[in-house]
């Protein structure tokens, strides 16, 4: 029969735990895991990351792409990429909510001087820095998608003064917003604590680099959980070596695992984290994943669908 078999593919994740979990909620359906992909006119859909090239391209009875994460752009980086087939992204609850808690977490620990005071208690220093309250602590994050919209309304609870910025214009409550090229340096410019939540597309790689980082007000940080390739790593370096920004919180990476070379390991004004700032939870993405399946096979409106055009 063509189009019954699911094709699985990830570089982080073990294929067997994969297997297990959706057998569990996909009893009707024959897992391929790539490259053992068999007859190719079998794969109906394909729940993949970082496949290699061209390989979607090749599955002639493909109804849609799943992605195992909120990121899409390791499907866009695919110049065969079948963008007429549905493509799905997770959008969980319980993904969101470990967004929020680990920008909370960070923002907070920037602006209470976190770094700064550990630094001081390995010298053993009982010394005051300045604290100004979260209402004159003014923290900007970039992208206003699922992730970044939840955690302004956090921020913007706990008193801080935030603002946002997308690519087009939101209206949040509490949050000044900033839309376009045009209006990044203003944001850039109040922004004393800047958070990273936007999508991976060619026009937002590289988008802190020196010049942008310049931008921000002197003493500045940075907390980055979106993607490695936002950042132009050795601006970012350089930055933190001169002291223009004071501390940088990095989940993500140009290459991960972080290789044991990389500086960011002991920079003392760097923090890392290995990639777990949102909290994904294997059988509730399958849930989702196949919602996505029952949704296409009875002809209904898909939901967290990926905009091809856009590329996220
Ligand atoms: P969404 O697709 O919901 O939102 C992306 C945001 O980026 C949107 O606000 C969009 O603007 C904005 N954007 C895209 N292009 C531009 C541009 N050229 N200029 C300005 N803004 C732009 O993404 P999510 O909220 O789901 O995810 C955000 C990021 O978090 C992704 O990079 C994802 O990979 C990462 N992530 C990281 C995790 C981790 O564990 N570290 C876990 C989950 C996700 P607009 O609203 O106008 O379209």
């Amino acid at each position: 029969m063509p189009g019954h078999a699911l094709l699985f593919h990830s570089v982080w994740d073990d294929p067997d735990a994969w297997r297990r979990a959706l057998a569990a909620r996909f009893p009707g359906i024959e897992l391929r895991v790539w490259p053992d992909v068999g007859d190719r006119q079998d794969i109906a859909y394909a729940f993949v990351e970082n496949l290699p090239a061209g390989e979607l391209a090749k599955l002639p009875n493909l109804k849609a792409i799943l992605s195992p994460g909120a990121g899409v752009d390791h499907l866009f980086r695919d110049p065969a990429l079948p963008r007429h087939i549905p493509m799905v992204k997770v959008v969980q609850e319980r993904m969101t909510r470990g967004i929020v808690q680990y920008v909370v977490l960070h923002v907070l620990r920037h602006h209470r001087h976190m770094p700064a005071y550990q630094a001081q208690q390995r010298e053993c220093l009982w010394q005051e820095l300045k604290q100004p309250g979260a209402w004159d602590r003014r923290v900007g994050v970039m992208g206003l998608g699922t992730l970044g919209r939840a955690s302004v309304k956090a921020l913007a609870d706990l008193g801080f003064q935030v603002a946002g910025w997308s690519r087009t214009r939101k209206r949040i409550k509490g949050v000044e917003t900033f839309a376009g090229a045009g209006e990044f340096a203003a944001f850039l410019g109040r922004s004393e604590i800047l958070v990273c939540l936007l999508a991976l597309t060619p026009e937002t790689a590289g988008i802190v680099n020196a010049r942008t980082i310049a931008m921000l007000p002197a003493g500045a940080s940075f907390v980055n959980l979106a993607r490695g390739r936002h950042v132009v790593e050795a601006d970012l370096l350089a930055a933190l070596d001169s002291g223009h920004l004071s501390h940088a919180t990095l989940d993500v990476f140009n290459q991960e695992p972080l290789p044991p070379a990389s500086r960011f390991w002991s920079h003392p004004r760097v923090t890392v984290t290995p990639h777990r700032a949102g909290n994904s939870d294997r059988l509730a993405i399958i849930d989702q994943m196949l919602d996505a399946v029952e949704r296409l096979e009875s002809g209904r409106t898909l939901r967290h669908s990926v905009n091809a055009r856009h590329g996220y």
